[in-house]
């Protein structure tokens, strides 16, 4: 079989996730994968791919890696779903005490849901309802960042602040306390990242002493707002943030749903403030990029609230029906026992240093006004004029030419239209970092040579 003819058969039945469909009619082929084997994809033509973004984020450990294989093939033969409603099964108790031990110290529940935004809608149903339980019931609201994103199903999507997600929809949305994100790209000249991060929390600080009788919970997404362009900021705004979410009596919500699993350089983003949020939010590299999977976790206090007699609407009756697959909880399992044997972290510090070092002349580039970098994601800010930072007009799509450009050197990159990033599986190699520097240089290159 050939990559046309799926390509046909494809666009005839199936609808794509974040695609403008017309653009695979004219200009944009679609690529039908066959197989995936470590960091490579290798599409029915045979051409292959080097995965720098981890399959939108998710993979951690390589494609058909053959520790997660194994333990899914063991699971397989064991069970592979049960109702977890008035059942249980062990992937999924083993899965919730790893995590519990893993993240910052106080959090002792683990609720699943089987992806992201999902994972989100609880956690803002917790908090709202938590405060209803104790008698709390004027903190109905959620204050979120400018530039964030937390996903797209409608309360997600209502603590969103990324318009291109959120325009068409905005009157089904909830209103939101929005704040003025950390987001160091905006500093000034000679301004440390420590320094901005301190003065834009003066917005929140000064949001939350007037609105806290009205507010059940701050949403953030730790150090970086991904799909807001891989934005950075400071760990002491989170510092702040939690000792005036506890001034205030409001939940602090971490989405970790991107930053968790060494993405960021520690463990959890959480760790590098060194705080323990109310709630806490976590999918994507949770399986290793294999199965659908999120877990929410929260401290032993959210959790009594809602232990009491029944009938009472005091109980949280949130539901799916794939709620903890004994399948997903065994890949968690088998991707958090790869961190642990390998000793990935460590491991990866040479794989941030290479990427730093790889990455860092293309600072001189004539259309690059930054580039930026935390943990194992590092992003290069494009812009028409390096001198004034005037972004790249979003209207000549140039971040698909680079797209295209990198593809046909054998490289998916996925970038935003004014930022090109890498969010590479761990198990890159220094050779493979090179390569995608050097084919990122070019396809920018390429893409912005007549500005
Ligand atoms: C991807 C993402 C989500 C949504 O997760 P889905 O599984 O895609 O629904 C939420 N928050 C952040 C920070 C994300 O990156």
């Amino acid at each position: 079989m050939k990559n046309s003819e799926l390509i046909q058969r494809d666009l005839s039945v199936l609808w794509h996730p974040c695609t403008q469909m017309k653009d695979h009619a004219d200009s944009l082929p679609l690529i039908p994968i066959r197989r995936g084997k470590g960091i490579w994809l290798e599409d029915f033509d045979g051409n292959q791919y080097i995965d720098a973004i981890s399959s939108w984020w998710v993979n951690l450990f390589g494609h058909c890696n053959p520790t997660i294989n194994a333990a899914l093939h063991d699971q397989l033969e064991q069970l592979e779903h049960v109702i977890l409603a008035g059942f249980s099964h062990q992937p999924a108790i083993e899965l919730a005490e790893q995590l519990i031990k893993l993240a910052p110290p106080g959090l002792t529940r683990c609720f699943y849901a089987d992806n992201g935004a999902s994972s989100i809608e609880i956690a803002l149903k917790m908090s709202y309802h938590y405060w209803q339980n104790c008698g709390n019931t004027t903190k109905t609201k959620f204050v979120s960042l400018t530039n964030g994103y937390h996903g797209e199903t409608l309360g997600a999507l209502s603590v969103t602040d990324v318009p291109l997600f959120k325009k068409a929809y905005q009157h089904l949305l909830f209103d939101v306390f929005s704040v003025a994100s950390p987001d160091c790209y905006h500093r000034e000249q000679g301004e440390s990242w420590q320094d901005y991060s301190h003065r834009q929390f003066q917005h929140m600080e000064a949001l939350l002493s007037m609105q806290h009788e009205n507010i059940a919970a701050v949403i953030v997404e730790p150090l970086v707002q991904c799909s807001g362009n891989m934005r950075m900021y400071h760990p002491d705004y989170l510092q702040l943030l939690r000792a005036a979410c506890d001034k205030y009596n409001v939940h602090l919500i971490a989405d970790e749903i991107a930053v968790g699993f060494g993405r960021t350089g520690t463990f959890f983003a959480c760790e590098q403030a060194n705080i323990t949020p109310d709630f806490m939010c976590l999918s994507k590299g949770l399986t290793g990029g294999y199965l659908p999977l999120s877990a929410l976790l929260t401290t032993t206090k959210v959790y009594d609230a809602f232990y009491a007699d029944s009938p009472s609407i005091k109980s949280f009756l949130h539901s799916h029906s794939y709620t903890g697959n004994a399948l997903a909880c065994r890949a968690a399992l088998a991707t958090l026992n790869i961190f642990a044997t390998d000793n990935i972290l460590e491991k990866n510090k040479t794989l941030i240093q290479l990427l730093s070092d790889a990455t860092k002349p293309l600072e001189e580039h004539p259309h690059v006004s930054e580039v930026r970098q935390c943990g194992m994601i590092v992003a290069i800010e494009l812009v028409q004029d390096k001198k004034t930072r005037t972004p790249l007009p979003a209207q000549q799509r140039r971040h698909i030419k680079i797209y295209q450009s990198a593809l046909s050197q054998g490289v998916l990159l996925r970038p935003f239209s004014s930022a090109v990033y890498f969010m590479p599986p761990y198990i890159i190699t220094p050779e493979q970092i090179t390569t995608i520097a050097q084919v990122a240089q070019s396809a920018i290159d390429s893409a912005t040579r007549d500005i």
